[in-house]
């Protein structure tokens, strides 16, 4: 029999339990209807486990979870109330998971898997604020862990490059490495997978995949999404942070990395840690690498939105940017001179989410046909999953005149949500699709000089109504 996997969800009535963890375990629970699996919450609410049980019944089924496992699971689930920065409540909360008593730790009395435990592992995931988990993460230190604990990590992972650091050496004190899961949903994307099918299975782009053939890339998540009540979070965040700083960067190094021998985690994500450590801003530094805007009133479909500033919760004198744009290039053999931009907005009227691969013009374009030449570019949708091909043809009235054709595809369904995906490895105890701790940092120091450029006030704040399309002069690859 499988052995049961124990799943602790440490901020267990909060709002990423609810709307995103759950609801991607009941998604991997259709597909894996008979998967071994215990959940325990905890939380500082009072909750009971019956009432708990039923909160997991709503978010299981929603997520497409049969109503018959979600029961199961449900009537297999306790829950503990506890302040998770507190050694005591953490020590009652692993303890229920690993149905023992969980001693001090260096007390000699050492956690081991109890009764309750199906001999699977035990994972630890912090749904809570990012200040929270630094805080259990330390009184963690004095809790005897089962040896095997994995360590499930959200987003964001530190707040620069220094705390991300100090929280990797934290861990590192906890658990080995390789029983570290940082979350980053993007890597369970079907689209973001489809990059390595496509990068390392196909002869057609392999040879052109350098900078002697591209141009320009650009890798851009930019939505119709306003604030939609999420300033608490988003203020603090800012577009940079919340998008460019994580999601973004782990899409580039799949896009730039160089070929692994094996698409294991070792070799995946050694090849994403080389391809960060290469990457620098474009340019100048961020002055001219970098631009920030936030936008004002305006409308999107029928929807007025009030301007950012302007929105409940949101501090103004925080200066938060809600459209960023960052340019990068990867200093290496393959890539130097190809600027790679990273760009995401709230409340554009054009919603681009989008890698688009720009490859350079032939360097001789035979007398007698007439340009322009448009540019050929390979668009890969984030989402929706399509792919296009924009290659030169010739023209239909005239045939010598050049015209761009367009070959799309929409890519398979996806059978898991992101978030699914990404937790079907972390259950089964494989770290490749999440963030080691050394790209994790990595992306902090990328990002670090931008934000600190734009608290110095270097970098102009600009805006943009709500409802419009990226301002013309950013330059998007894309009209
Ligand atoms: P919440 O603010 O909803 O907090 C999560 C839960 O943690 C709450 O129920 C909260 O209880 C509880 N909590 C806070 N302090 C303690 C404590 N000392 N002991 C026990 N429980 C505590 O956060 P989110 O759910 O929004 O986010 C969780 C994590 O997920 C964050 O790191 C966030 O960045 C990340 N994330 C969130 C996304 C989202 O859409 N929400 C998307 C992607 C990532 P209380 O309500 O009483 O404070």
């Amino acid at each position: 029999m499988t052995p049961t996997c124990t799943l602790v969800i440490l901020g267990a009535s909060g709002d990423l339990t609810e709307r995103l963890l759950l609801p991607g375990i009941g998604s991997l629970l259709e597909r894996e209807p008979d998967r071994a699996l215990r959940i325990v919450g905890s939380d500082r609410a009072p909750m009971t486990d019956g009432e708990f049980g039923q909160l997991l019944m709503r978010t299981l089924t929603a997520g497409g979870a049969p109503e018959a496992v979600a029961r199961r699971i449900a009537d297999g689930a306790a829950y503990v109330c506890a302040d998770v920065t507190d050694p005591s409540g953490l020590r009652e909360v692993v303890g229920t998971a690993a149905g023992c008593a969980v001693g001090r730790r260096g007390s000699g009395r050492r956690a081991h898997q109890g009764a309750a435990d199906g001999g699977g592992h035990l994972v630890l995931y912090f749904a809570l604020p990012p200040a929270v988990t630094e805080r259990a993460c330390a009184a963690l230190q004095e809790v005897d862990l089962p040896d095997r604990t994995h360590l499930a990590m959200e987003k964001p992972f530190g707040r620069d490059e220094a705390s991300a650091r100090e929280l990797n050496e934290r861990v590192a004190t906890l658990v080995p490495e390789a029983q570290v899961h940082r979350v980053d949903h993007f890597l369970g994307k079907s689209t973001v997978l489809d990059l390595i099918a496509l990068r390392f299975a196909n002869r057609l782009f392999q040879a052109v995949w350098s900078a002697e053939h591209i141009e320009s890339i650009e890798i851009a998540y930019d939505e119709s999404l306003a604030l939609e009540g999420r300033a608490g979070y988003y203020d603090h965040a800012g577009a940079l942070r919340d998008m460019i700083q994580s999601h973004l960067l782990q899409v580039l190094a799949l896009v730039a990395m160089e070929p692994p021998a094996r698409i294991t985690d070792r070799d995946l994500r050694d090849a994403t840690a080389t391809v960060l450590r290469a990457t620098r801003l474009w340019g100048g530094g961020p002055e001219t690498a970098s631009r920030r805007a936030r936008y004002t009133a305006g409308q999107i479909g029928d929807r007025q939105v009030p301007a950012y500033v302007d929105e409940d919760g949101v501090d103004p004198g925080r200066e938060t940017e809600t459209l960023a744009q960052v340019t990068v290039e990867v200093a290496n053999p393959r890539w130097a001179g190809v600027p790679i931009t990273l760009r995401s907005g709230k409340a554009l009227g054009v919603t681009r989410k989008h890698v688009v691969i720009t490859f350079a013009d032939v360097r001789h374009l035979p007398d007698g046909l007439t340009g322009p030449d448009p540019q050929d570019q390979l668009v890969i949708g984030l989402s929706p999953d399509v792919m296009e091909l924009r290659i030169t043809t010739n023209g239909t009235s005239d045939p010598l005149a050049l015209e761009q054709s367009v070959f799309a595809t929409t890519l398979r369904e996806a059978e898991l949500e992101a978030y699914g995906e990404v937790l079907t490895g972390i259950l089964d105890g494989d770290p490749m699709l999440t963030v080691r701790g050394d790209a994790a940092e990595e992306c902090w120091r990328i990002c670090d000089e931008v934000l600190a450029a734009w608290a110095g006030g270097t970098v102009p704040m600009e805006e943009y109504p709500a409802g419009a399309a990226v301002p013309r002069d950013w330059g998007a690859a894309l009209d």
